[in-house]
């Protein structure tokens, strides 16, 4: 099974024993990362042995934190299509657009990915009861793995947060509080639970495995595109665990002997209302000064202030990405036209991806030769309300 074997800092590289649970690091307060005996998954994992596997995330069972496989908790989760949008390609000029479409994870997004894998290690280490402040994606997937698991879920979701999500995750039996105030006031509340009830927190990057569910879209995207990479990836970046752990996929299966050392060029778009990695990738710095007032119609990059600032500015760096923010009205717009080419309804956040590729290629940045993957990160569907 897995072939973890400690986690390590993301900052100051302090090692700890991957079988007790964790948050942030003890030392420093940054992320915890969960490292593998890479060496030996070279000798006995190929690619042609995972061709063989399930339609699912846990086709990468070995480079994943759960060590028993009585513990994962399955709902089909990750291997989404990768879309040649040929179409919405004519309609804006380009022939090598993709779109790997996460909409159709469990529960609608890929928060599905992370959750899951996350939900299962917490089951692995006998969690009881998890936490999560959170205005959309994140406690649908969340409350959905906890059920399977027969964890005790509680969400903690601000008062304007539309009523389906609410209805997701009462309809999937956690504990929901409504909370009179901001996502922030959400995180002091729940923060409170942590602390009395002993439960245990799930939110992004404050614990160590969400990132491994969603680093799988970096392994889809190298077997889907069979072991090339792209030269451009473009992503929706909140907390920027996509983007983080697709990065650190690459480097692994770069040890793994399955791709080479060429890397995508990595692009974080953001909304124009709130875009602390935007402001601090172009001015350089090392880590990003959070964001005051943000306002977005895109809930997934309603994200003031990540914990993993650092990691999302490095792989920008490492990678000769950039950072784009986009206005709102732009992503609806462009959702609907790859809604109306490719039949795909797509998030907001999705329709940020197309907005930026578009201002990319008019500045020559994206080449007529290049291959560039849009993230469509969750379905439409659930926005319904921004159409009405
Ligand atoms: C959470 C979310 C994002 C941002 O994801 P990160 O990996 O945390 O940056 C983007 N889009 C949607 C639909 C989301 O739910």
């Amino acid at each position: 099974m897995s072939l973890m074997t400690h986690l390590e800092c993301g900052l100051c590289g302090t090692e700890q024993d991957a079988d007790r649970l964790w948050n942030l690091c003890p030392e420093c307060g940054k992320p915890l990362l969960a490292r593998y005996d890479l060496e030996t998954a070279r000798l006995v994992l190929t690619r042609e042995e995972i061709a063989n596997r399930g339609a699912n995330l846990w086709r990468y069972r070995e480079l994943l934190p759960v060590r028993d496989a009585r513990h994962i908790l399955c709902l089909g989760e990750g291997w989404t299509p990768l879309v040649h949008a040929e179409r919405l390609g004519q309609a804006v000029g380009f022939d090598h657009l993709y779109i790997k479409d996460e909409g159709l994870n469990p529960t609608a997004s890929f928060k599905a990915r992370g959750l899951g894998v996350a939900m299962s290690r917490a089951l692995e280490l006998g969690v009881k009861a998890v936490s999560i402040p959170s205005a959309g994606n994140a406690a649908g997937a969340m409350c959905a793995y906890a059920s399977l698991a027969g964890i005790v879920g509680h969400v903690f979701m601000p008062q304007d947060v539309p009523p389906l999500f609410v209805a997701e995750c009462r309809a999937l039996g956690a504990e929901v509080t409504v909370v009179d105030g901001l996502i922030t006031d959400c995180g002091r509340v729940a923060a409170e639970g942590v602390r009395d009830f002993g439960r245990f927190d799930v939110s992004t990057l404050k614990e160590p495995y969400r990132i491994e569910g969603k680093k799988t879209m970096g392994y889809e995207l190298a077997e889907q595109m069979e072991w090339m990479l792209p030269d451009v990836i473009i992503y929706p970046t909140g907390g920027g665990t996509g983007l983080i752990g697709m990065w650190k996929a690459f480097d692994e299966m770069e040890q793994l002997g399955w791709i080479g050392p060429e890397r995508p060029r990595m692009v974080t778009v953001q909304s124009d209302g709130c875009a602390p990695m935007v402001r601090a990738f172009h001015e350089g710095q090392e880590f990003a000064t959070p964001w005051q007032g943000a306002k977005t119609i895109a809930d997934g990059l309603r994200v003031p202030a990540a914990v993993g600032d650092f990691l999302i500015l490095r792989a920008l760096h490492e990678s000769k990405g950039t950072a784009v923010s986009v206005p709102d009205s732009d992503m609806l717009e462009a959702a609907n036209l790859i809604g109306r080419t490719q039949g795909i309804f797509v998030c907001p956040e999705g329709g940020a991806t197309l907005t930026a590729f578009q201002h990319l290629r008019s500045q020559g940045w994206i080449g007529d030769d290049e291959t560039a993957i849009l993230f469509n990160t969750g379905s439409g569907l659930k926005y319904a309300h921004l159409w009405a």
